[in-house]
């Protein structure tokens, strides 16, 4: 499965307009203003699941998701200081993934402070939805086991290089996320080439 076009780089952004870069619609947005040839991740962050969330949204969320220029669903994921409840969370990250899997697109996972419930959740994804955990900052133990689990790992300006270097080139990404450094520059602080992402297939 290769969803991304080869062009894009930069898997995650919420700098706008960036080329080569998939830019992350905030939460709740229908739909893409002028994309102006840009692509697009769109899901419900699990900071935004407090108050519940009416089916209408959920319509509206898959028809963006439908569209050809939203190329990966999210972010999405788990959050244990803010949002719902963790079972709530859980329930509403499974919900994005099967719509993710039903439309052939990635997800673009968060997760802080839920690291022992994301790794148990793995067996509950759908098995063809491609799951790439964004930001990662944690140690190469955890790294592994993510990855025995089937997520693959996005890394951005902040990141641990001994994770970095236990993640198998197919399963790594880069982004750029807030950070005010562009996608080359931190591709360049992980050390890495830039040929490496452009034409990046998703493995499972
Ligand atoms: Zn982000």
């Amino acid at each position: 499965m290769n969803p991304f076009p080869p062009e894009i780089v930069d898997i995650h952004t919420h700098k706008w307009p960036s080329a080569h870069a998939i830019f992350n619609l905030p939460s709740y947005t229908s739909a893409p203003a002028a994309s102006e040839g840009r692509l697009f991740s769109a899901g419900i962050h699990p900071w935004d699941t407090a108050a519940p969330l009416p089916e209408e949204l959920w319509q509206r969320l898959k028809a963006t998701i439908a569209r050809p220029e939203v190329v990966a669903v999210g972010e999405c994921g788990l959050d244990s200081r803010r949002g719902a409840t963790l079972e709530i969370q859980e329930q509403i990250f499974l919900r994005q993934a099967a719509i993710a899997s039903d439309a052939g697109k990635p997800i673009i996972v968060h997760c802080t402070g839920a690291w022992h419930r994301l790794l148990a959740l793995a067996r509950k994804l759908p098995g063809d939805c491609p799951r790439i955990i964004h930001g990662f900052r944690r140690n190469a133990a955890l790294a592994r086991q993510l990855l025995d689990a089937g997520y693959s790992l996005s890394f951005g300006e902040h990141f641990d290089p001994e994770a970095l270097r236990v993640t198998p080139a197919e399963h790594r990404f880069a982004e750029t996320d807030e950070s005010s450094l562009s996608i080359e520059k931190i591709i360049d602080l992980q050390q890495l080439s830039l040929r490496e992402f452009y034409n990046k297939s998703i493995k499972l």
